[in-house]
């Protein structure tokens, strides 16, 4: 259970009890995320001011990695361009899968917490659910996303 409590830290479990941005959006771009996996559902609504994300909420219900990872995401993406968003994707896939930083990474801030998900293969696709998700509804193309 060590290796579990490590993992599961104290703002994870903050944001996977409490999430935030934890609402539908009207007159927003979503998409909807699925994880066979583990479970995990997701629909995440983003609302652009031209390239800027103007506000961005999730529902669903997952494990507390998912629900975490899609609260702290939509606090951290709030104001930031479409761009920067794709940029913490990759950044944060690179950590969740334990690839090294890039040297001209942007800093991942409270994603940082997620770091210990690299040391369990089965629950990156819990902590990456909602960006793929995330990444659906910034294109707008409707359809469910699977993590399989
Ligand atoms: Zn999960």
């Amino acid at each position: 259970m060590t290796d579990l409590q490590d993992l599961y830290q104290e703002l994870i479990l903050d944001h996977g009890r409490r999430p935030r941005n934890f609402h539908a959006l009207a007159e927003a771009n979503s998409a909807e995320g699925y994880n066979p996996l583990c479970g995990d559902k997701v629909k995440v609504y983003v609302k652009m001011d031209g390239d800027v994300v103007k506000d961005i909420s999730f529902e669903g219900a997952g494990c507390a990695i998912s629900t975490a990872s899609a609260s702290i995401m939509t606090e951290t993406l709030k104001g930031k361009t479409r761009a920067e968003a794709e940029e913490l994707f990759e950044t944060f896939h690179d950590l969740v899968t334990g690839k090294p930083a890039k040297l001209d990474s942007p800093d991942l801030g409270k994603l940082e917490v997620f770091s210990g998900v690299s040391e369990f293969p089965i629950r990156v696709k819990c902590a990456t659910l909602s960006w793929h998700t995330l990444r659906s509804a910034l294109q707008g193309n409707g359809e469910v996303v699977s993590t399989e």
